[in-house]
């Protein structure tokens, strides 16, 4: 096999590199992915202030709770008071009547307060457990997408050490020399240092070469170096 020969059984293999490189960083797992974590920044924005909404609501209840257990406690000591026996006077006992009759009152009032809150309360709760729903969902899909993007991309890996190898293998036949050409044309022409001369027809950009051209080149040796006149890529003849 030729030097060009060699170099040209490389560049194939880095080309395929390329490809794998390329196809593992636009694999459709990833704007999958992205599509989804949008999409659970979005619901993890409304949980929270659904989840706020909740505690302030939670919070209301409490102190109209405390309020009631209080009022409660003020009740039943009046009472205690009025059966006791020890107070006797008709206008002492009259307020005391009074006076429990009215914390009766305001503790039915605020029983109301509650039942409303506790209305509130429902669509919340209900609001709250429909995106807790959602967020489990999305979390499940997250998980799908990373684990089929973890088994792609161990696909790609292997296929590219496989590839990798075989590289290894035919740049042993390339004499040192050719490395910086070869490497500079690669990173100057998208990724493609050498092509083949088909004919008059260079593989790489695809152009004909002038006739004066391919005559000039048809003298040389096997070893001499040939660029595309078009597009400066090393060429290999047959
Ligand atoms: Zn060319």
């Amino acid at each position: 096999m030729s030097r060009w020969e060699s170099l040209l059984t490389v560049q194939e293999h880095d080309t395929r590199a390329d490809q794998l490189a390329h196809r593992a960083v636009t694999l459709p797992g990833r704007a999958e992915l992205a599509a989804v974590t949008e999409q659970m920044g979005a619901l993890d924005h409304n949980l929270a202030t659904v989840e706020s909404r909740r505690g302030e609501l939670s919070r209301s209840q409490q102190r109209l709770e405390d309020e009631i257990a209080s009022l409660t406690e003020r009740a039943n000591q009046a009472e205690k008071q009025l059966y006791s026996g020890a107070v006797t006077a008709p206008r002492e006992l009259q307020a005391l009547q009074d006076d429990v009759a009215s914390i009766r009152r305001r503790i039915g009032q605020i029983e109301d307060d509650e039942l409303e809150i506790m209305e509130l309360t429902e669509p919340v709760e209900a609001q709250r457990a429909e995106l807790t729903t959602e967020r489990e969902r999305l979390d499940g899909e997250a998980a799908r997408i990373t684990a089929a993007l973890a088994e792609a991309e161990a696909e790609i890996e292997a296929e590219l050490a496989a590839v990798q190898a075989q590289r290894t293998e035919a740049a042993a036949g390339v004499p040192d020399e050719l490395w910086p050409e070869y490497d500079r044309l690669r990173s100057q022409l998208g990724g493609v240092a050498i092509a083949r001369l088909a004919g008059s027809t260079c593989q790489g950009c695809h152009l004909a070469l002038s006739a004066v051209e391919i005559d000039r080149i048809r003298k040389l040796g096997a070893d001499d170096t040939v660029h595309c006149e078009e597009c400066g890529r090393l060429l290999v003849r047959d």
